[in-house]
């Protein structure tokens, strides 16, 4: 945009540039972000005095990066960028970013918190203790100290995980679910609930109108899409349309009162809609009877969810007429007459309402008709206008559901995860389109009515079995999240317009619309979905719980190699006062230590993440959101995986290294050798365990024995790296990790004391087995 360009403005928009006005109807913005004034404010087109200072009383200007809450508008760019009244102060606007942390990166941030008070707090006792009680060297003491805290934390963790986050992100992106803030993705993955719209993320949104009633007579309608090829049969007998005034004003009524066109695509020839699906649908059943769209309309008020209905003022003949439509309650609400066989009536409005539920019944979205005339002088719509219609009729359309939806609800079923429809439609038209989905509908409907009766404590009784609502309003939807996470869930909760935005707030995904949903909306959102299928929100859940597993195997495999190397200084410093040995040298160098915990983070722990996940991430419950890392599983694992490294380290030192010093007299070279076995038993066994860690619950001979790529160069390049600085960096002088190279025949002996750890999990079972009732105790096999 630059200066002079001219923009259109419509509820929902962001405004992109500060904007004169130079028409405005309805228009309120919201300028929190500007003057924190946090109730909209109103804009006109009328000129303000030339020195009108605050942007608040400028109300013929739009500026830039302030909403549009209501109404449409015109203007003429200004200013830009950092020109505009928002660029102006753009550094005091630095958000403070508020999304926190997603609960397992919490937990994680708590854990090492937890972890690091406990080893500095050992490490201190050690240094003093060891310095004053044990009167052992003071620098020897600060290097074990120093040891232990390298040993025992795990550095390269937090680093991994956010790595993990962004791969989930980028691989949701290439499902059409683009994430806007990170932690979303770990917690898409424990989603519990998803509540989603109907109108196009379960349905086509590809709507044909087949029922028309008015003044008592049925017609139906046939044709597909958006073609205006079709015929109109009354009780099954073809018809001509214009026999019947009334169903002619019914039609037009629908062509008229609308604002979306029907035009051929140029590539195809094939029909195709601009704009509202539902007002095509009722542009193309006018088209079938030869109407034609008016183009001389005199004002509008837009559609908006909660008056569920919009009103147009068009010039007839020698007076003006304004038509209304909308939900069928919303317009009979309005109306007083009926138009019965060319007259005026007094409105019954009961034959109309049982033909709505029989419409809805049959899962069409079903649409009222009416009119009033007004006088001829009159040019804009006000709100004394919005009584007394002439009611005309009712159009009933199609809107079938998406086959990817049908799936998609299917597989949300077998994943545990509950799907919730939220839907401005009827009830009935609700109830027989979940029906079509598969969406349970055990627990009945609630409409809006009802939730606005409903204490919040009904609600939260409700909220658990009941998995439609209808005729809502964006108000009820935030009422239905917050309920639902009081009960425990985790929410998933789809919306596009401007006043769903508090909702997608307080859902813990909130999932905006990218083509047809509002700039508001997207800016509350966590994500943004682009084809808007209900598909690809479960497609986005299974890649989030592929990165909760990585997640969680990268937790598996890094906290039990590094409680193993804290084990294994822990031991050492307890064995001091008993060996000469362990007076003398630590099993590992510090310098050692700290190059484990490279490698280990780079090499071994990182390749994980590209570790296909297991078949059938959707064939599980969803992970409880309250389950502490600290589970069985992990304490096991810990358990077992830890005091295995610690054990085979500690004998390899112990065996090469006891006879190290003798009568006093240490020979250096020997413990340097006994020490770098142990680095080297570390080594293995990290390996080892490397390739049990690839499955959770799997042992490695029941899983693809190969491992990705990625893990097995990881590997090979340890074992390489490693093998240079055994036997050809100690030659070179150049040894800053202090090996020595060792004899061969010791290998045996560190590869067989490694090997337990690619046991482990056949250990585990075994034990299980042995010493639980026959292994009910074990954990879920997963299946597949
Ligand atoms: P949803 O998107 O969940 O189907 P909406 O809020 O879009 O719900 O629509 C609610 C009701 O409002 C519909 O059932 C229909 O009767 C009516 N409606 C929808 N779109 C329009 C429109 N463009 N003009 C008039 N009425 C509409
Ligand atoms: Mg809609």
């Amino acid at each position: 945009l630059v200066p002079g360009d001219i923009v259109l403005l419509e509820e929902g928009d962001r405004v992109p540039a500060d904007l004169r006005l130079s028409y405005a109807r309805n228009l309120s913005v919201d300028e929190a972000a500007l003057t924190g004034e946090s109730v909209p404010v109103d804009k006109n087109a009328d000129p303000i005095h030339e020195d009108t200072p605050s942007p608040a009383d400028q109300h013929c200007i739009a500026f830039s990066g302030t909403f549009i809450t209501r109404g449409s508008g015109r203007g003429i760019v200004v200013a830009t960028g950092p020109k505009s009244e928002l660029g102006k102060i753009a550094d005091l606007m630095k958000e403070t970013s508020k999304a926190g942390a997603a609960p397992l990166m919490r937990k994680i941030a708590e854990f090492t918190k937890a972890l690091l008070i406990i080893v500095l707090v050992l490490a201190g006792i050690n240094l003093i203790l060891g310095a004053t009680l044990g009167g052992y060297d003071v620098a020897y003491s600060f290097l074990v100290s120093v040891s232990l805290a390298v040993a025992a934390i795990p550095e390269g963790l937090p680093a991994i995980l956010t790595i993990a986050l962004a791969f989930g992100a980028k691989a949701m992106a290439q499902r059409s679910a683009m994430i806007r803030k990170l932690p979303a993705v770990e917690t898409l993955g424990s989603t519990t609930v998803i509540c989603s719209d109907k109108t196009g993320t379960l349905t086509k949104a590809e709507m044909t109108v087949v029922n028309i009633f008015c003044s008592g007579k049925e017609y139906t309608l046939t044709g597909t899409g958006y073609t205006p090829e079709g015929q109109f049969l009354h009780q099954g007998e073809p018809f001509n349309p214009g026999q019947d005034s009334d169903l002619m004003e019914t039609l037009r009524a629908g062509i008229w009162c609308n604002s979306a066109h029907v035009r051929r695509r140029p590539e195809d020839g094939a029909y195709e809609a601009l704009g509202d699906p539902t007002e095509a649908a009722l542009v193309v059943s006018g088209l079938k009877a030869g109407l034609l769209a008016d183009s001389s309309r005199l004002d509008e008020m837009p559609f908006d969810s909660i008056s569920r209905y919009m009103v147009t003022l068009h010039r007839d003949g020698d007076q003006n007429i304004l038509y209304l439509k909308g939900s069928p309650e919303n317009v009979l609400a309005l109306c007083r007459h009926q138009k019965t066989n060319g007259t005026v009536q007094l409105l019954d409005d009961r034959p109309v309402l049982e033909k709505l539920n029989n419409m809805a019944g049959d899962a069409l979205r079903v649409l009222g008709l009416a009119y009033k005339h007004v006088p001829a002088d009159k040019s804009f719509i006000t709100t004394e206008d919005l009584s007394d219609f002439v009611f005309l009729g009712l159009q009933g359309m199609i809107d079938p559901p998406k086959e990817e939806a049908i799936e998609a609800v299917a597989k949300c079923k077998r994943a545990g995860i509950r799907v919730v429809m939220i839907t401005g439609d009827n009830a009935a038209t609700a109830r027989s389109v979940a029906e079509k989905l598969g969406i349970d509908t055990g627990g009945g409907v609630l409409t809006g009515e009802d939730l606005s009766k409903m204490s919040d404590s009904e609600l939260y009784n409700a909220v658990d079995h009941v998995s439609i609502y209808a005729r809502v309003a964006p108000v009820h939807k935030f009422k239905v999240a917050t309920q639902l996470q009081q009960r425990g869930h985790i929410v998933a909760m789809t919306g596009d317009g401007v006043n769903d935005a508090p909702a997608l707030r307080a859902a813990d995904i909130g999932i905006a619309m990218g083509i047809k949903g509002t700039d508001v909306s997207k800016e509350a959102a966590d994500m943004v979905l682009m084809d808007g299928n209900f598909a690809s929100i479960v497609a986005a859940v299974e890649e989030g719980r592929h990165v909760l597993e990585s997640i969680r195997k990268t937790i598996l495999y890094t906290l039990p190699t590094n409680m193993g190397q804290g084990l294994l200084v822990i031991g050492s410093i307890a064995l001091i006062p008993f060996s000469a040995l362990f007076e003398t040298r630590l099993p590992l160098e510090s310098v050692q230590i700290l190059w484990v915990s490279l490698y280990d983070a780079v090499a071994l722990a990182f390749p994980l993440l590209w570790e296909s996940c297991e078949t059938g991430l959707l064939d599980r419950p969803p992970r409880d959101p309250k389950e502490p890392i600290a589970n069985a599983l992990f304490f096991r694992k810990v358990g077992s995986g830890s005091s295995i490294m610690a054990a085979a380290a500690f004998f390899v030192f112990y065996h090469y290294g006891e006879s190290a010093i003798l009568d006093g007299i240490v020979d250096e070279v020997r413990l340097s050798q006994a020490q770098t076995a142990a680095f080297m038993t570390v080594m293995m066994v990290h390996i080892f365990y490397l390739f049990t860690a690839r499955s959770l619950t799997r042992s490695v001979f029941s899983m693809n024995p190969f491992p990705n790529r990625k893990v097995v160069a990881g590997v090979l390049g340890t074992i390489i790296i490693q093998l240079i600085i055994v036997y050809a960096l100690p030659a070179t002088g150049f040894n800053p990790l202090r090996t020595e190279s060792f004899p061969g025949e010791w290998w045996i002996l560190i590869v067989a004391l490694s090997l337990p750890a690619l046991l482990l999990v056949e250990l585990e079972e075994w034990l299980y087995e042995r010493f639980s009732n026959r292994g009910h105790l074990r954990p879920k096999q997963v299946s597949g």
